[in-house]
């Protein structure tokens, strides 16, 4: 992989490598990505990023919210195939994972508990953005500085019970007056555009999948619609409960379903391939295969990729995915379920990393996949 040419030292070589991702058409960074990267959305809170959702998806589908809050755009048969009625749900959650305030307590400082999973030591440091009833609130996590930690305490992992949110406040009747218990924050990053049409940014798990089913349901409506009928959902809760997934699930019962989330990107020091896998960043996006997933339905995406020729690389496994297709395949009596993934590096954090054109691929091998199923498709174990 080459290095970006570095202009030789003068004024013009100061400017530093990495700037906030500017929209692109086509590929790269669209304006819809990144509308839906900057909405804050954790678990249960995903009012925001769901309403840029439903306005990209009203361009060319019908478009509804379920009593959960997941947005639903539906792309109706082909011509002749009306009558047919089998279903394709494509699914990718919309929410992130986040920090909701618990207390706030008479010197002005918030305490809090995590929304999804964190990883402690990501979050000392960082800046918030807290969304209240009254606007975006901005604070800063706190920690006891390390001159004054005792050397046992130096020792020890951070842990999130010890850390308090920071808004500045005066005291706890001032902080009351902006803050609301139950309110919730993200980290206050904006996206960042590096080489090689990479982007860093919070929130790629999984605002990526929710923008890929909108864009694969787009690519289907723009071909004149597949055989079957495509609900393309952005599931809300997936870092939580899986609620989005279970109830849309339910309420769609679909006759089968592709789930996409983001997976490990394995070219980042320390990961493991014996493991994971070998899934690099440009390397087209992951198609899963395992004990919970419908092998009919990976064996559509591999043709699909293969009859497209679109790079990807294959997942296996043993148990459950950790994503919306553990809710989704065992839906009423059982759903066929596909998982599809994006390589990212860093999850879980501000910093998560992609190469943009593994979103677009993963796009066009569902579209690709969904352009494929025939009237009497089965997907029958
Ligand atoms: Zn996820």
């Amino acid at each position: 992989m080459s290095q970006p040419k570095r202009k030789p030292a003068g004024k013009a070589a100061s400017k530093p490598a990495g700037k906030p991702a500017r929209a692109k058409g086509g590929e790269g960074a669209t304006p819809v990505l990144l509308e839906l990267l900057a909405a804050r959305g954790p678990s249960g809170y995903e009012q925001a990023p769901v309403a840029v959702w439903r306005e990209a998806a009203g361009a060319f589908a019908q478009v509804s919210t379920d009593l959960v809050g997941t947005p639903l755009a539906l792309i109706a048969p082909a011509h002749g195939y009306e009558s047919e009625r089998r279903r394709l749900l494509v699914m990718g959650h919309i929410d992130e994972i986040g920090l909701i305030v618990t207390h706030i307590d008479d010197e002005g400082f918030l305490w809090f508990r995590d929304v999804g999973g964190w990883d402690a030591q990501i979050l000392v440091g960082q800046r918030l953005v807290i969304d209240t009833a009254g606007g975006p609130v901005r604070g800063v996590l706190g920690k006891k500085p390390i001159h004054l930690l005792r050397e046992e305490e130096r020792k020890k992992l951070p842990s999130l019970r010890e850390m308090h949110i920071d808004i500045g406040a005066r005291d706890g009747e001032q902080a009351r007056e902006m803050v609301r218990i139950g309110d919730v924050a993200v980290i206050d990053a904006e996206p960042l555009e590096l080489p090689n049409g990479r982007l860093a940014s919070r929130a790629l798990d999984n605002r990526l999948g929710s923008f890929v089913a909108l864009e694969a349901a787009r690519l289907v409506a723009e071909a004149g619609g597949a055989q079957w009928e495509i609900a393309a959902v952005a599931a809300v809760q997936e870092e939580t409960t899986f609620g989005g997934s279970r109830t849309s699930a339910f309420a769609l019962e679909p006759d089968a379903a592709i789930v996409i989330d983001v997976t490990h990107a394995t070219d980042a020091p320390g990961i493991d391939v014996k493991e994971a896998g070998k899934h690099e960043l440009g390397s087209g996006p992951v198609i899963s295969r395992g004990s919970t997933l419908n092998n009919g339905v990976f064996e559509l995406l591999h043709a699909a990729g293969e009859a497209e020729k679109i790079p990807f690389t294959v997942e296996a496994s043993g148990r459950a995915t950790g994503t919306d297709a553990d809710a989704v395949h065992v839906s009423r009596a059982g759903v066929p379920t596909g998982l599809v993934s994006i390589p990212i590096r860093y999850m879980h954090s501000p910093v998560e990393l992609v190469q943009l054109d593994d979103v677009h691929a993963c796009a066009r091998l569902i579209a690709a996949a969904a352009l494929r199923l025939q009237r009497g498709t089965s997907f029958a174990r």
